[in-house]
């Protein structure tokens, strides 16, 4: 039945009982049967599992995508990876055992090659996204357009399942043109194939994110909004922990999940958490948003590389609303992470070097107001 897993546990070939015992122990074999009816092999063995499925995964150059890659590929599943840029894709291919990864070269325009790199799987991520246009592809084009071609080809090849990452507050009718193309993008997507499973992540934190490295990074940070913004910042690998289950759980189908931290955060106290982590004092500086508008649109058609746009300033003014119709980690037993416990984490390479040996102020030592000292010599 579709949304129905079942798992068969087989009898131990003869030439597994031919190995040692401790062997044996580690090989758990298990065949799973698809939507579809394929029967999916796995074999447990460490980085030379067989996860059996097959899975494409679209945008998985960005911050995010190597979190679900690394995660697919060690548990021994077969990851297409459709890339643009030669350079881009070069980290992934160590995510797993020698093959696990295929990389084929792909345009959002050109749907042979998108037919191409889904055809074979068993599911297929779209991670695309973009904050700002660029000077070929508007947010339309990605957003919609993109999303539109992608699910085509999963419904022509009647690919098992399909898995959106749209984001935070999409709604078709925001004010915001992000919000709007994301929100137009899961209606397109669930008219096309409407067992689309999708995935709202609110903002991401983690090694390569572009929230806690914005706010540490040495030039000043530009703002319409006073950092007023309000949001659930979210750990970047317990999104790709639930993307990953998302694969062994077929309920997950035709479900919307809105992925979320526990705590609730302005902009400014983050910043303020930032600052305290890092031992400085990063400047903020406060452009009206009528200013900002034209100006970020001027930059981000003349500069050639990632600034500011309308599109993100117009985000700042909206705080993160959760659909309380949607699933959460909850519905997928995870608990997320604290954005608090990973800071040190992830801003110890913007601590200034006087600190680089120490670990952070318990909170005992920040209450007694006891001052770091440098312990080398
Ligand atoms: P990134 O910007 O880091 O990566 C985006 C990916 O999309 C890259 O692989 C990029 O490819 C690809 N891409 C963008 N435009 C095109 C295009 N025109 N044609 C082909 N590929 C394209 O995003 P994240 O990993 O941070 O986020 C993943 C998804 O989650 C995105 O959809 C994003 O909108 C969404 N999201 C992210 C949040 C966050 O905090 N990071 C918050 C909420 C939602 P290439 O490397 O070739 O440029």
């Amino acid at each position: 039945r579709p949304g129905v897993t079942l798992a068969v546990r087989l009898p131990t070939p003869n030439r597994i009982s031919t190995l040692p015992k401790v062997c044996r122990r580690y090989l758990n074999e298990d065949v799973r049967i698809t939507r579809t009816g394929k029967p999916i092999l796995t074999v447990s063995g460490g980085r030379s599992s067989l996860g059996g499925y097959t899975a494409t995964v679209f945008g998985a150059t960005g911050f995010l995508g190597r979190y679900i890659v690394n995660r697919l590929a060690r548990s021994g599943c077969t990851v297409v990876v459709p890339f643009r840029e030669e350079m881009a894709k070069r980290h992934l291919k160590v995510a797993g055992d020698l093959g696990r990864i295929v990389f084929l070269e792909m345009d959002l325009r050109n749907t042979q090659s998108i037919e191409e790199s889904v055809r074979h799987s068993d599911i297929v991520y779209n991670l695309i996204g973009r904050d700002y246009p660029t000077k070929n592809f508007d947010l339309e084009d990605v957003h919609m357009e993109g999303t539109e071609r992608i699910a085509e080809a999963v419904a022509k090849y009647d690919i098992d399942r399909y898995v959106h990452v749209s984001s935070y507050n999409a709604d078709s009718s925001s004010s915001s043109e992000f919000y709007r193309t994301k929100g137009r993008g899961e209606e397109l997507a669930r008219e096309i194939y409407p067992e689309t499973t999708i995935v709202r992540p609110a903002p991401m934190f983690g090694h390569e994110d572009r929230l806690l490295n914005t706010l540490a990074g040495v030039s000043n940070v530009i703002t319409s909004n006073y950092m007023q913004e309000r949001f659930w910042p979210v750990h970047a690998i317990d999104v790709g922990m639930a993307l990953e289950k998302m694969l062994h759980d077929d309920t997950t189908a035709a479900e919307t999940y809105e992925l979320y931290g526990p705590t609730n955060y302005s902009m400014k106290e983050i910043s303020e958490l930032v600052d305290g982590e890092i031992h400085k004092h990063r400047r903020h500086v406060n452009i009206p948003p009528r200013v900002m508008k034209p100006l970020a649109k001027y930059l981000n058609s003349y500069l050639w590389w990632p600034t500011t746009s309308t599109a993100q300033v117009e985000r700042e003014f909206i705080d993160q609303v959760i659909d309380p119709k949607a699933k959460t980690f909850k519905d997928l037993d995870i608990e997320p992470i604290e954005l608090k416990s990973m800071t040190y984490e992830y801003l110890k390479g913007y601590r200034s070097a006087q600190y680089y040996d120490l670990p952070p102020m318990t909170e005992r030592e920040k209450k007694e107001e006891k001052k770091y000292l440098h312990v080398i010599d």
